[in-house]
């Protein structure tokens, strides 16, 4: 071990990053969010080493994952002193040594979810929650340590290959478009202890000093042609819509007026101040319409995931493993135990969509006195819209898509384009209406078609039809 490598990687935030801190399971406040940042002992946003670790070692082909990232494992082949199998750990090579983030102002957004009531077509009620994030253009530097015998080693070009492929997610989220990263630089810093020179500087230097103006670029983001690579696109390519009359995506704040707080509630913005649509909005008014097709046609087993009785998704059906689905707060098992399962991450990715050439305007509306007519009193509230405007849907996958819910969700995005379902808020008053744009309608209509075929296809023969017995043959 005479030689140490270290490896500093810079990376840019290009979408909100959710780093929940670990003691964020709690009921939140006005003040406080109910899933705040992972801070520092000096109140600084945070990203534990581990969560980069994670990323890059999922990002390492399945073979080599062991051997450049450690692992513990149950061994079959040894035992322990009970005959049991032994857990067995292999330590990383790859040290991850720290990281520093950089944060622009302001410091931090949030960001408010609920879930869609079924039935309501709105809002459920006690699910609202905030949700800190780390704003885009968030600078993340991170260090990587590995030591061997030479000046040259596969390990480390190894390593270094794979940061250069690397599609950096960071945090929680990334179904709904949460932690998307680039990578810009990847600097490589070799100290050889048995050379005079590399011995001062790494007795003299400490810190992220260490990699000094000796060490070499080894990847530059410019070199890249169109940056990270992306997951594919489920459709191949990005859905194009307008919106017809006006759309509220709401931000939970109200507009501020010098010197006093409006009734005005305002819409969601992006961190370029553009109305957008959120990818968490996306991915629950199609999971919502999904399970509606596939329940209505008779396929599969499909859970409904919002419930009152808070049974939740079932982590068993087409649709679950799909979208994704989470163990119901208070879930216990039988004997009383905490649940093992914490539920898992859906393949499709939501992305958020930003609203361009929409103009924002002030809607006042006011309750109707159902006795005695008329409009009530203290009833006037008044809500921005996004009028006009077109947007685009981004769903990735990175996983396989079964082709019932593939067709299911062309149908389910059939139907937002036909008005038959609405996004955001208001839903019931006309608003979040969308037509599709040419292109993405002569998409759909094909589409429709085979989506259609498929299910029929599928209804025939699901559920699969059990192998006949040998002792009850039909007469
Ligand atoms: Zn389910």
């Amino acid at each position: 071990m005479s030689v140490i490598h270290l490896l500093q990687a810079e990376l840019e935030l290009t979408g909100p990053g959710a780093v929940a801190a670990p003691e964020a399971h709690t009921v939140g406040s006005v003040l406080h969010p109910d899933l705040p940042l992972a801070r520092d002992g000096w109140g600084k946003p945070y990203v534990p080493g581990t969560s980069l670790a994670g990323s890059l070692r999922q990002q390492a082909p399945k073979d080599r994952r062991r051997a450049l990232f450690g692992d513990v494992f149950k061994d079959a082949d040894a035992n322990d002193r009970n005959g049991r199998e032994a857990t067995t750990a292999i330590a990383s090579p790859v040290r991850v040594l720290g990281t520093r983030l950089t944060v622009p102002e302001p410091s931090s957004m949030r960001r408010l979810r609920t879930a869609v009531d079924r039935h309501r077509a709105a809002a459920k009620a006690t699910t609202l929650h905030s949700r800190e994030l780390l704003p885009p253009g968030t600078e993340l530097t991170l260090w990587l340590r590995i030591d061997t015998e030479t000046t040259t080693s596969p390990v480390v070009d190894e390593v270094i290959e794979l940061l250069g492929r690397w599609r950096p997610r960071i945090g929680g989220g990334r179904t709904t478009g949460y932690g998307r990263a680039e990578l810009i630089t990847v600097r490589h810093r070799i100290i050889d202890l048995s050379t005079p020179d590399g011995l001062r500087h790494w007795l003299t230097v400490g810190g992220p000093g260490l990699v000094d103006d000796q060490a070499a670029l080894v990847y530059e983001r410019a070199q890249q042609a169109g940056g990270a690579p992306d997951e594919p696109y489920l459709f191949g390519r990005a859905l194009e819509f307008r919106i017809s009359d006006a759309l509220h995506v709401g931000s939970g704040t109200f507009a501020e007026r010098p010197g006093r707080r409006t009734d005005i509630a305002q819409i969601l913005r992006d961190h370029e101040d553009s109305p957008v649509v959120p990818g968490s909005t996306w991915k629950g008014i199609l999971r919502a319409r999904v399970e509606f097709i596939l329940r209505s046609v008779g396929i599969g087993d499909v859970c409904v995931s919002v419930r009152d009785d808070a049974s939740g998704s079932c982590g068993a059906c087409v649709v679950c493993e799909a979208f994704g689905w989470t163990e119901p707060p208070g879930t216990a098992a039988s004997d009383g135990e905490p649940s093992q399962t914490v539920g898992a991450r859906g393949r499709f990715l939501f992305a958020d969509s930003p609203i361009r050439d929409g103009s924002v305007r002030v809607r006042n509306h006011v309750a109707i006195d159902r006795v005695f007519g008329g409009a009530r009193d203290q009833a006037l509230y008044a809500e921005e819209v996004v009028e006009d405007g077109h947007l685009a849907l981004h769903l990735r996958h990175d996983g396989a898509v079964p082709d019932v819910l593939r067709a299911a969700l062309v149908l389910a995005l059939a139907d937002l384009a036909d008005g038959t379902i609405g996004v955001g808020g208001g839903t019931t008053r006309g608003y979040g209406t969308l037509a599709a744009q040419p292109a993405t309608s002569d998409w759909l209509t094909a589409e429709r078609a085979t989506a259609l075929q498929t299910l029929r296809a599928s209804r025939s023969d699901w559920p699969p039809a059990p192998a006949p017995s040998t002792e009850e043959v039909p007469a």
